[in-house]
């Protein structure tokens, strides 16, 4: 099965994925991650995504489709998890036009919550883990043992900017998966082991 998840940003699609990878032997695609990637390794890509990311915005459709292409390529015939694209309409059918999506799983969350779940969240430079700063006693990775730290974007001021590019060019794509036929909502208010165990019951 072909997943892609959706959510607002600290909505826990991260945090979810890394069950659902484990799991359901999922491939994790993460578009986020892979920017992240090149940001450190500061490729061409990594600098140009750097411009749009750090001021809360999308990386153009044309880089982030080439990233995306790539790694469905790699994934070959396994089954895979897109988290974090698509992010637009326009993704969403060049999505289509290479592969069929079977479940959009739509982590739903009450938008008053994400400015501080954002903010809080700390993550790890090594493995991604992340965390919410009220968890941690002190910048350690409780998984890997590298530093915890807040990333660039979940700064408030670029949070917002997020949020609305979210409402204005994300959130369409609830209807979009709907009228497809693959949506289906996950409540996302519970602790990160309430929302696996509803996915759960939409995966088995
Ligand atoms: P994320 O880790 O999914 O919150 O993504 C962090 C940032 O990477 C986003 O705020 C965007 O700037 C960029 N990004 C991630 N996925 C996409 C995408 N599908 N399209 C465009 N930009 C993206």
């Amino acid at each position: 099965m072909n997943i892609v998840l959706l959510g607002a940003p600290g909505a826990g699609k991260g945090t979810q994925a890394l069950r659902m990878e484990e799991r359901y032997k999922l491939r994790h695609i993460s578009t986020g991650d892979i920017f992240r990637q090149h940001m450190r390794r500061q490729t061409e890509v990594g600098n140009l995504a750097r411009s749009y990311i750090k001021k809360g915005q999308l990386v153009p459709d044309d880089v982030t489709f080439k990233i995306v292409a790539s790694a469905l390529e790699e994934a070959g015939n396994e089954n895979f998890l897109l988290d974090g694209f698509p992010r637009n309409t326009n993704q969403a059918a060049m999505l289509d036009g290479l592969v069929k999506i079977d479940k959009a799983i739509n982590i739903d969350v009450d938008m008053s919550v994400l400015t501080d779940r954002i903010c809080g969240r700390r993550s790890c430079i090594e493995c991604g883990y992340t965390a919410h700063v009220s968890t941690l006693s002190d910048s350690v990775c409780p998984k890997c043992g590298c530093e915890m730290v807040q990333r660039m974007d979940d700064r408030e001021d670029t949070v917002r900017d997020r949020l609305r590019v979210y409402e204005e060019q994300t959130a369409p794509l609830i209807e979009y998966y709907r009228a497809r036929g693959v949506l289906v909502n996950v409540n996302g208010m519970g602790s990160p082991e309430e929302v696996f165990a509803e996915i759960g019951k939409v995966l088995g």
